[in-house]
């Protein structure tokens, strides 16, 4: 029986990757974001290929998965973590191009404004990476003023 005092939380997930076979590990990841432990799959946007966006390296597949989750954003953060580490990142320094980066997004209605984790995700409103895929699969999460506000940003959705 699912654990009654743990309310189930819809949260939104950003993937991106852009070393190795991106397309494969931002694919991978999806998966591995719907399987987390007391967590479900709701909806997953295109993936989508962006140029580097203060970050260094080649182009970078994003995406943005909505999942129903029962574990707190702290253990879904934990979690995301895992599957960043599982796909060899390595942090060379900030920005670094990586194999995998996971950001949790919104996590339901919270504001969280601690020291490893702030929700919503304080550089979300800059990044068309992030909004695009987002109001894709959650139009109502994303105002035609902060798409305005990044659409010389490139990106190109992939079929
Ligand atoms: P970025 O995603 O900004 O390119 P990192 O993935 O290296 O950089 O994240 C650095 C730190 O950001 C993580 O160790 C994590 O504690 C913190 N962090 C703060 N808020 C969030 C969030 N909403 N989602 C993911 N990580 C976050
Ligand atoms: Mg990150």
């Amino acid at each position: 029986m699912a654990n009654p005092e743990r309310p189930e939380v819809l949260a939104y997930v950003a993937l991106g990757a852009n070393l190795g076979d991106a397309r494969a590990s931002v694919r991978a990841a999806m998966q591995g974001v719907a399987a987390l432990p007391q967590t479900r799959n709701i909806a997953c946007s295109s993936l989508y290929r962006t140029a580097p966006f203060e970050a260094a390296g080649p182009d970078f597949i994003n995406a943005v998965v909505a999942v129903s989750t029962r574990l707190t954003a702290p253990e879904l953060l934990l979690n995301l973590q895992r599957l960043e580490n599982g796909a060899g990142r390595e942090r060379a320094y900030r920005n670094a191009p990586r194999t995998l980066d996971l950001d949790i997004l919104l996590y339901g209605d919270a504001r969280i404004t601690g020291p490893t984790l702030q929700v919503p995700h304080p550089r979300m409103g800059e990044r068309a990476f992030v909004l695009v895929p987002l109001a894709e699969i959650a139009p109502d999460k994303v105002s035609s003023a902060q798409l305005q506000a990044v659409a010389s940003q490139e990106i190109e959705r992939l079929v």
